[in-house]
């Protein structure tokens, strides 16, 4: 018996870098994995097996979508660890999700803000997709009551 938890000891420690390395990077705590995964409510407006799309909790144009991969990365520094068709996704739904919510032809922008000097603020990386009246340059930067 002591012999066989020895070698399970042994076994765990030759493998447990490797176990770690393998589990989800995603932390735990991360609010927009929590709405991709369903256990934090949003106001979804599409969704496809790679990507989400909900309004901004704090919309600061009349339209104010945010565009999420399903899969984690902190933000656009990271894209090139989403698989190609989750990178084609991305974009596709923005241009969906614009033309859903009537903005496609009247105009939009599509932000990603990434890392500090950008101010991003929720680190799983997002599209703001923007609309619905004529934006100021600082469009989701200025406090929305302005
Ligand atoms: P960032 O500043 O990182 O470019 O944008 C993060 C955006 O996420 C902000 O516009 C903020 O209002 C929005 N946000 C933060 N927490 C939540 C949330 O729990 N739900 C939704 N729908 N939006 C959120
Ligand atoms: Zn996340």
């Amino acid at each position: 018996m002591r012999r066989a938890l020895a070698l399970l000891a042994a076994f765990a420690l030759a493998t447990g870098p490797t176990l770690r390395a393998e589990a989800p990077k995603a932390p735990a705590d991360c609010i927009f994995c929590r709405i991709a995964a369903g256990t934090a409510p949003s106001r979804k407006v599409y969704e496809d097996p790679y990507v989400l799309a909900f309004w901004d909790i704090r919309p600061r144009a009349k339209v104010h979508l945010l565009v999420i991969p399903k899969q984690h990365v902190a933000s656009l520094k990271e894209l090139d660890e989403l698989p190609a068709e989750a990178r084609a996704a991305l974009l596709s739904a923005c241009v969906r999700v614009a033309r859903e919510e009537g903005i496609l032809d009247s105009g939009f922008r599509v932000i990603a803000n990434s890392g500090q000097d950008a101010g991003q603020s929720v680190f799983h990386l997002h599209f703001h997709v923007v609309g619905g009246e004529k934006l100021r340059e600082d469009a989701i930067t200025r406090d929305p009551a302005k």
